[in-house]
């Protein structure tokens, strides 16, 4: 297997004439899904424009298997696979001819590209649906087809920015077990807002907020610091409002007796309120609760 090695250290990034977009963010990361997580304006964006070599760190260095990726980006860019947010495509073109033009404009070879073509369509899940029109193709499609253009040079590193927007359940399942199986032997880094994306795939997460890292480890890790700071509390429907107002609410569900509130809090809320245990998405607000205090 190929070395996979994603080393930041202290990285900081301001726009020009603009605020810190992002400081002081250190992690390696190696093979697997990393779920980057934080809610919009958190700098996930800057972060992985800096990692796909776009973007140059204004502070600190990031390291791909030990060489500085600002200093040599060609090292890591022959091996990486982007796939950016705002992903558009050519509607007129076919999948095939799209994927070649792709090719072309990456440097492969007319002759390695017909067949590497086909093999990306294979890898997604499309080969039966080569020659249609891009324009014919759902969302869930049309963002396979962004992985297949960000798989044509087989990148030990694979970036997707917030992947999932806009595809309905079973596309959005489709496209997890995708990257899992990506993932065997590649790095995939993986940003999104919404926690369900990585609860069933990711193997370690990265969790930022304004621009900070405030987490980064495994889902359990994550879970466990939530552990004791969350309850279930049942309260009459005109007082739902107050509550919500003054605690970080996970749930909520309509009962014949009010409403029933799952809430994080250092301590419990009332003494009608029942401890609960965290789920991913308790612990992912507990957590952003309190950065946000800071
Ligand atoms: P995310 O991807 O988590 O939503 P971004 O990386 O897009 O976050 O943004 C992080 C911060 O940087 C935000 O405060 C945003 O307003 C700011 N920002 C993003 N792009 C630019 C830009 N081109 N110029 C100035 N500020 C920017």
């Amino acid at each position: 297997m190929t070395a996979c090695t994603l080393t930041l250290n202290d990285v900081g990034f301001r726009y020009k004439g603009g605020h810190e977009a992002l400081s002081e963010v250190s992690l390696r990361l190696e093979r697997g899904i990393v779920g980057l997580l934080g809610p919009n304006g958190a700098g996930k964006s800057t972060l992985m424009r800096i990692l796909a070599t776009l973007a140059k760190p204004t502070r600190g260095h990031v390291q791909w298997n030990g060489e500085d990726t600002a200093r040599r980006p060609d090292a890591l860019r022959r091996t990486l696979g982007y796939l950016p947010q705002d992903f558009g495509v050519y509607p007129m073109l076919s999948a095939r001819e799209f994927l070649s033009y792709l090719s072309a404009v990456k440097g492969i070879s007319a002759k390695g590209a017909k067949a590497r073509v086909d093999e990306c369509l294979a890898q997604v899940g499309l080969s039966e649906v080569g020659e249609r029109r891009l324009g014919e193709f759902s969302g869930g499609m049309r963002q396979r087809v962004g992985i297949a253009q960000a798989l044509l040079n087989d990148p030990r590193l694979l970036i997707v920015d917030e992947p999932t927007v806009g595809l309905d359940p079973e596309e959005r399942l489709r496209f997890r077990h995708l990257l899992t199986d990506l993932a065997v032997d590649r790095l995939v880094i993986l940003s999104t807002h919404i926690v369900s994306d990585i609860e069933a795939s990711a193997g370690s997460l990265a969790i930022m907020a304004k621009g900070r890292l405030l987490f980064s480890g495994t889902p359990e890790a994550l879970i466990a610091t939530a552990a004791g700071h969350v309850w279930e509390w049942t309260v009459p429907a005109p007082q739902v409002a107050a509550v919500r107002a003054n605690h970080v609410t996970t749930g909520s569900q309509q009962r014949a007796d009010g409403v029933r509130l799952r809430l994080v809090a250092e301590r419990s809320p009332s003494a009608d309120a029942v401890p609960a245990s965290a789920s991913l998405e308790d612990a992912h607000l507990w957590l952003v609760s309190r950065g946000e205090k800071h």
